[in-house]
Protein backbone atom coordinates (compact mmCIF):
# COMPACT_ATOMS: atom_id res chain seq x y z
CA UNK A 1 0.00 0.00 0.00
CA UNK A 2 1.55 3.14 -1.18
CA UNK A 3 -0.57 6.44 1.04
CA UNK A 4 0.25 9.77 0.99
CA UNK A 5 -1.26 11.60 4.32
CA UNK A 6 -2.00 15.21 3.50
CA UNK A 7 -3.02 17.63 5.62
CA UNK A 8 -1.96 21.29 7.80
CA UNK A 9 0.76 21.35 10.85
CA UNK A 10 -0.98 19.40 14.07
CA UNK A 11 -3.49 17.75 11.80
CA UNK A 12 -2.79 14.05 12.85
CA UNK A 13 -0.65 13.12 10.06
CA UNK A 14 2.22 11.87 12.51
CA UNK A 15 -0.03 10.13 14.39
CA UNK A 16 -2.41 8.38 12.40
CA UNK A 17 0.92 7.15 9.96
CA UNK A 18 2.24 5.67 13.05
CA UNK A 19 -1.05 3.43 13.07
CA UNK A 20 -0.80 2.54 9.61
CA UNK A 21 2.62 1.49 10.03
CA UNK A 22 1.32 -0.47 12.47
CA UNK A 23 -1.70 -2.32 10.79
CA UNK A 24 -0.80 -2.35 7.10
CA UNK A 25 3.63 -3.29 7.84
CA UNK A 26 4.09 -0.36 5.85
CA UNK A 27 7.15 2.13 6.31
CA UNK A 28 6.03 6.52 7.86
CA UNK A 29 8.52 8.46 5.28
CA UNK A 30 8.77 11.78 6.93
CA UNK A 31 10.45 14.76 5.44
CA UNK A 32 9.80 16.94 8.55
CA UNK A 33 12.30 14.11 10.47
CA UNK A 34 14.55 13.51 7.38
CA UNK A 35 15.36 17.10 7.97
CA UNK A 36 15.36 17.11 11.61
CA UNK A 37 18.15 14.23 11.38
CA UNK A 38 20.12 16.48 9.26
CA UNK A 39 20.19 19.58 11.05
CA UNK A 40 21.23 17.35 13.97
CA UNK A 41 23.88 15.36 12.40
CA UNK A 42 24.89 19.42 10.92
CA UNK A 43 25.14 18.35 7.20
CA UNK A 44 25.24 20.32 4.30
CA UNK A 45 21.45 20.37 3.82
CA UNK A 46 20.78 20.54 7.45
CA UNK A 47 22.54 23.66 7.55
CA UNK A 48 20.95 25.04 4.71
CA UNK A 49 17.53 23.79 6.25
CA UNK A 50 17.74 24.71 9.99
CA UNK A 51 17.05 28.57 9.95
CA UNK A 52 14.14 27.91 7.22
CA UNK A 53 12.45 25.20 9.42
CA UNK A 54 12.55 27.61 12.47
CA UNK A 55 11.07 30.28 10.07
CA UNK A 56 7.92 27.97 9.60
CA UNK A 57 8.90 27.94 5.74
CA UNK A 58 9.51 25.39 2.94
CA UNK A 59 12.85 24.44 2.60
CA UNK A 60 13.61 24.11 -1.29
CA UNK A 61 11.91 21.71 -3.95
CA UNK A 62 15.38 21.19 -5.02
CA UNK A 63 16.66 19.80 -1.29
CA UNK A 64 13.05 17.92 -0.94
CA UNK A 65 12.96 16.14 -4.29
CA UNK A 66 16.60 15.04 -3.98
CA UNK A 67 15.93 13.32 -0.59
CA UNK A 68 12.81 11.41 -1.01
CA UNK A 69 14.23 9.66 -4.59
CA UNK A 70 17.01 8.93 -2.43
CA UNK A 71 14.83 7.23 0.37
CA UNK A 72 12.31 5.67 -2.72
CA UNK A 73 15.60 3.53 -3.43
CA UNK A 74 15.79 1.90 -0.51
CA UNK A 75 14.42 -1.36 -0.46
CA UNK A 76 12.76 -0.71 2.71
CA UNK A 77 10.06 0.51 0.93
CA UNK A 78 9.30 -2.08 -1.58
CA UNK A 79 6.08 -3.21 0.64
CA UNK A 80 4.73 0.17 0.89
CA UNK A 81 4.74 3.57 2.42
CA UNK A 82 3.05 6.40 3.90
CA UNK A 83 4.64 9.89 2.97
CA UNK A 84 4.30 12.54 5.73
CA UNK A 85 4.97 15.82 4.54
CA UNK A 86 5.78 15.31 0.88
CA UNK A 87 4.58 16.85 -1.25
CA UNK A 88 4.08 20.27 0.17
CA UNK A 89 4.11 22.34 -2.97
CA UNK A 90 2.87 21.57 -6.43
CA UNK A 91 6.20 21.24 -8.39
CA UNK A 92 6.65 18.52 -5.14
CA UNK A 93 3.71 16.64 -6.78
CA UNK A 94 4.97 16.71 -10.13
CA UNK A 95 8.23 15.61 -9.27
CA UNK A 96 6.80 12.73 -7.00
CA UNK A 97 4.27 11.41 -9.83
CA UNK A 98 7.45 11.11 -12.09
CA UNK A 99 9.29 9.71 -9.51
CA UNK A 100 6.76 7.06 -9.00
CA UNK A 101 6.02 6.35 -12.64
CA UNK A 102 9.43 6.21 -13.45
CA UNK A 103 9.70 3.21 -11.12
CA UNK A 104 5.96 2.10 -11.90
CA UNK A 105 4.89 2.49 -8.39
CA UNK A 106 1.23 3.21 -8.31
CA UNK A 107 -0.15 5.36 -5.12
CA UNK A 108 -3.28 3.55 -3.71
CA UNK A 109 -4.63 6.73 -1.51
CA UNK A 110 -4.30 10.38 -0.68
CA UNK A 111 -5.91 10.78 2.57
CA UNK A 112 -6.60 14.51 3.76
CA UNK A 113 -6.79 15.39 7.10
CA UNK A 114 -9.24 17.98 7.69
CA UNK A 115 -8.91 20.25 10.39
CA UNK A 116 -10.00 23.65 11.39
CA UNK A 117 -6.98 26.36 11.95
CA UNK A 118 -8.31 27.45 15.46
CA UNK A 119 -7.47 24.10 16.98
CA UNK A 120 -4.07 23.52 15.31
CA UNK A 121 -1.96 26.49 17.80
CA UNK A 122 -3.22 24.98 20.73
CA UNK A 123 -2.65 21.11 19.38
CA UNK A 124 1.07 22.08 18.35
CA UNK A 125 2.12 24.50 21.20
CA UNK A 126 2.03 21.37 23.70
CA UNK A 127 3.35 18.74 22.04
CA UNK A 128 6.41 16.66 23.22
CA UNK A 129 7.80 13.40 22.67
CA UNK A 130 9.66 10.61 24.41
CA UNK A 131 13.23 10.73 23.47
CA UNK A 132 13.65 7.29 23.66
CA UNK A 133 10.98 5.85 21.77
CA UNK A 134 9.41 8.24 19.77
CA UNK A 135 5.92 8.25 21.57
CA UNK A 136 3.92 11.39 21.02
CA UNK A 137 2.39 13.43 24.22
CA UNK A 138 0.80 16.73 24.40
CA UNK A 139 0.54 18.64 27.74
CA UNK A 140 -3.46 19.72 27.55
CA UNK A 141 -5.01 16.59 25.68
CA UNK A 142 -2.36 13.90 25.95
CA UNK A 143 -0.25 13.81 28.96
CA UNK A 144 1.94 11.10 30.33
CA UNK A 145 -0.38 8.96 33.02
CA UNK A 146 2.46 9.82 35.48
CA UNK A 147 4.23 12.73 35.22
CA UNK A 148 7.68 12.76 33.46
CA UNK A 149 7.55 8.95 32.53
CA UNK A 150 6.91 7.62 28.92
CA UNK A 151 4.02 5.62 29.18
CA UNK A 152 4.78 3.29 26.61
CA UNK A 153 9.23 2.88 27.52
CA UNK A 154 9.49 4.45 30.90
CA UNK A 155 12.06 6.75 29.75
CA UNK A 156 12.32 10.38 31.51
CA UNK A 157 14.07 12.29 28.85
CA UNK A 158 11.57 13.90 26.37
CA UNK A 159 12.04 16.18 23.77
CA UNK A 160 10.18 19.20 22.20
CA UNK A 161 10.37 20.52 18.47
CA UNK A 162 12.01 23.87 17.85
CA UNK A 163 9.38 24.90 15.51
CA UNK A 164 6.20 23.97 17.45
CA UNK A 165 6.41 27.41 19.33
CA UNK A 166 2.72 29.51 18.86
CA UNK A 167 4.78 31.92 16.13
CA UNK A 168 6.20 29.61 13.73
CA UNK A 169 3.41 27.66 13.89
CA UNK A 170 1.55 30.84 12.53
CA UNK A 171 4.28 30.94 10.10
CA UNK A 172 3.21 27.22 9.09
CA UNK A 173 0.12 27.61 8.88
CA UNK A 174 0.26 30.51 5.95
CA UNK A 175 2.67 28.33 4.56
CA UNK A 176 0.10 25.12 3.97
CA UNK A 177 -2.56 27.54 2.78
CA UNK A 178 -0.43 29.35 0.63
CA UNK A 179 1.71 26.48 -1.18
CA UNK A 180 0.55 22.89 -0.04
CA UNK A 181 -3.23 23.05 -0.23
CA UNK A 182 -2.83 24.00 -4.22
CA UNK A 183 -1.96 20.03 -4.45
CA UNK A 184 -5.43 19.13 -3.11
CA UNK A 185 -6.78 19.62 -6.47
CA UNK A 186 -4.29 17.64 -8.39
CA UNK A 187 -4.94 14.52 -6.17
CA UNK A 188 -8.63 14.90 -6.50
CA UNK A 189 -8.37 15.25 -10.41
CA UNK A 190 -6.86 11.58 -10.14
CA UNK A 191 -9.64 9.99 -8.08
CA UNK A 192 -7.78 8.99 -5.36
CA UNK A 193 -8.23 12.05 -3.18
CA UNK A 194 -9.91 10.33 0.20
CA UNK A 195 -11.20 13.49 2.41
CA UNK A 196 -11.16 12.12 6.40
CA UNK A 197 -12.55 14.55 9.32
CA UNK A 198 -8.92 15.56 11.65
CA UNK A 199 -11.11 16.77 14.04
CA UNK A 200 -12.96 13.67 15.29
CA UNK A 201 -10.76 11.76 17.68
CA UNK A 202 -7.11 9.41 17.05
CA UNK A 203 -9.69 6.33 17.36
CA UNK A 204 -12.29 7.86 15.43
CA UNK A 205 -10.00 9.19 12.46
CA UNK A 206 -8.17 5.82 12.69
CA UNK A 207 -11.50 4.31 11.82
CA UNK A 208 -12.47 6.67 9.49
CA UNK A 209 -9.19 5.94 7.36
CA UNK A 210 -9.75 2.01 7.30
CA UNK A 211 -12.90 2.98 5.97
CA UNK A 212 -11.50 5.18 3.27
CA UNK A 213 -8.61 2.65 2.14
CA UNK A 214 -11.68 -0.22 2.12
CA UNK A 215 -13.43 1.48 -0.26
P1 LIG B 1 6.95 18.51 9.53
O1 LIG B 1 7.67 17.66 10.51
O2 LIG B 1 6.34 17.75 8.39
O3 LIG B 1 5.96 19.45 10.19
O4 LIG B 1 8.06 19.45 8.85
C1 LIG B 1 8.81 20.37 9.62
C2 LIG B 1 9.43 21.42 8.71
O5 LIG B 1 10.32 20.79 7.79
C3 LIG B 1 8.45 22.20 7.84
O6 LIG B 1 7.86 23.29 8.52
C4 LIG B 1 9.36 22.63 6.69
O7 LIG B 1 10.19 23.72 7.09
C5 LIG B 1 10.26 21.42 6.51
N1 LIG B 1 9.69 20.44 5.54
C6 LIG B 1 9.28 19.16 5.79
N2 LIG B 1 8.83 18.57 4.67
C7 LIG B 1 8.96 19.49 3.68
C8 LIG B 1 8.64 19.51 2.29
N3 LIG B 1 8.09 18.42 1.68
N4 LIG B 1 8.92 20.63 1.59
C9 LIG B 1 9.49 21.70 2.17
N5 LIG B 1 9.78 21.78 3.47
C10 LIG B 1 9.54 20.68 4.23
Amino acid sequence: MKLILLGPPGAGKGTQAKRLEDRYGILQLSTGDMLRAEVAAGSPVGQEAKAVMQAGQLVSDDILVRMLASRLEKPDVAHGFILDGFPRTVPQAVALDKMLAERGVKLDAVIELKVDDSALVDRIAGRFTCAKCGNGYHDSFKPTAKPGVCDVCGATEFTRRADDNRETVAARLVAYHAQTAPIIPHYAATGILRTVDGMADINEVSRQIDAALAG
